[in-house]
């Protein structure tokens, strides 16, 4: 992918870099990791595609689920901010996922989880970018900050499919706004491993997340405070591991939040 990445960099090569992905496409047609059919999507077919809950314009941007017009007001995210008796700081001004965590979007999020799974997270990654892509290049100057597993769990699983899904994520970002407005940063360090959250009620959630991410002290610092920072997971579940995240970049002086997940789940949330 490295040479790859190199090769897509300037305007005449990038024809080739094309047709090279194109004939590689014609002599091993992708197949749908649904139905084994031709996977017109690169990682699923057409109509395969169809079945999955696509992010809408009725969705939520403050906690991202399907929500109806009275939903403002009892909007989880700054919810659960207001238990803990803080003044209510949105965590991020939008999250933007490309759909619901369920049927082939699950299995897609699952392979990208094994350690051969970075392809799928790049196929995730432009659909992401169909879905968003306006709202995307509208931000302007963006550093794109990856939410990251414990170095523990990078070990075992191989690769973290949230820095997959956020490099291949800024190459599309970057090849579409000519490369310099939009940098990946990996500021975030993990402070340690944590259990699956969603089983847990807020108050157990809150200690589990709490100072559980540091911003790392970049020696060449690539970004300035108002820059947009674009945190990306590739699953949002209860959003407390998110909104940990944001608070970190909070407290470093980052204020202009936003944040992209591939999947959103509804579980749990009524
Ligand atoms: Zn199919
Ligand atoms: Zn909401």
């Amino acid at each position: 992918m490295a040479i790859s990445g190199r090769v897509a960099s300037g305007p005449w090569f990038r024809r080739i870099d094309d047709w090279l992905t194109g004939l590689g496409e014609t002599v091993a047609p992708s197949i749908c990791m649904s139905c084994g059919g031709f996977a017109q999507r690169g990682w699923v077919c057409e109509l395969c595609f169809a079945t999955i809950r696509l992010w809408d314009v009725d969705w939520c941007s403050r906690c991202g689920i399907p929500a109806d017009h009275g939903h403002a007001r009892f909007c989880r995210v700054p919810l659960e901010i207001r238990r803990r008796k803080k003044t209510v700081v949105p965590a991020w001004n939008e999250i933007r996922a490309l759909g619901v965590y369920d049927g082939i979007l699950r299995t897609g999020c699952l392979t990208a989880k094994k350690a051969d799974g970075s392809w799928i997270a790049r196929s995730l990654a432009r659909e992401w970018w169909h879905r968003h892509g306006a709202w995307a290049a509208s931000l302007g100057r963006c550093v794109i900050v990856p939410i990251p597993r414990h170095w523990s769990r990078r070990l075992i699983e191989g690769h973290d499919p949230a820095c997959s899904f956020a490099a291949a994520l800024r190459a599309i970002w970057a090849e579409s706004l000519g490369g310099r407005e939009v940098r990946l940063v990996p500021l975030l360090k993990r402070t340690r491993a944590t259990p699956r959250l969603a089983g847990l009620d807020p108050a157990e959630r809150a200690l589990v997340v709490a100072s559980l991410f540091e911003v790392k002290k970049p020696k060449k610092r690539e970004y300035e405070d108002d820059d947009r920072v674009v945190l990306v997971d590739d699953i949002c579940t209860t959003g407390a591991t998110a909104i940990a995240a944001a608070q970190a970049c909070r407290n470093a002086g980052l204020r202009n939040l936003e944040l992209a997940v591939i999947a959103r789940t509804l579980e749990g949330l009524g």
